[in-house]
């Protein structure tokens, strides 16, 4: 290589380096674009998503007929609503409202079927954050064990149903879900091995008899 040459190669790779350390110390008077999430964030993350975000699914108790459209449209069974006779004022309540958000494949055909022939109860949310190590707490009760709510009576106007913010149901059912499931399933869990062991001794000691006769 020439000496002019040589030369030159020093100079464009000091030029490159130069240009490349520009950038990098520019970087020290820009707004960083790097977000602390979750807990200092300049607004909530949920609010900055998209209008038709397909988050948590939630149901508005108190708009909710229990026609059960919902339920009979999901293709996997994540919903599950049971309605029993209340013996005192002889009708019918919703005594449960379960969604297995672990399971829900986000498809929508609920909020569909409920939107289009009923009341819109049930709807997607913009919550998402619902991490955790148990797949029980993603279960979604929407009525506490032991409680039950009246069904709603639907105007024939659908512009009279009170339509609440979408989110806080969504917030509620998965904070009671993250406290209270992982406990009732161990204490179920712990009543089906005592059923079971109770069953294999009871099994054991007829067993005996059964080879007398
Ligand atoms: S009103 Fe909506 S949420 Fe309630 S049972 Fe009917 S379809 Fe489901
Ligand atoms: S979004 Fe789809 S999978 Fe999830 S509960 Fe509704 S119908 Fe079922």
């Amino acid at each position: 290589m020439e000496f002019g040459e040589y030369l030159k190669s020093i100079s464009r790779a000091a030029t490159t380096i130069f240009e490349g350390m520009a950038v990098t110390f520019s970087h020290l008077f820009r707004e960083p674009i790097t977000v602390q999430y979750p807990d200092r964030m300049p607004r909530p993350l949920p609010e900055t998503l998209p209008e038709r975000y397909r988050g948590f699914l939630e149901v508005q108790m108190d708009i909710c007929t229990g026609c059960r459209r919902c339920e009979r449209s999901c293709p996997i069974e994540c919903i599950a609503i049971d309605l029993t006779k209340n013996p005192a004022t002889k009708k019918q309540e919703l005594t449960r409202f379960d969604i297995d958000m672990g399971k829900c494949m986000y498809c929508g055909l609920c909020v569909e079927a409920c939107k289009t022939e009923s009341t819109g109860a049930i709807r997607h949310t913009k919550e998402f954050e619902g991490s955790t190590d148990t797949l029980d707490s993603l279960t979604f009760r929407f009525i506490p064990e032991g409680q039950s709510h009246p069904l709603y009576k639907a105007p024939k106007d659908p512009r009279e149903i009170p339509l609440g913010a979408y989110g806080p149901c969504a917030r509620e059912a998965r904070e009671r879900a993250m406290r209270d499931n992982p406990a009732e399933l161990e204490e179920l869990r712990a009543l089906w091995v005592k059923e079971r062991d109770a069953n294999k001794k009871g099994g054991a000691a007829a067993e005996p008899a059964a080879a007398k006769a």
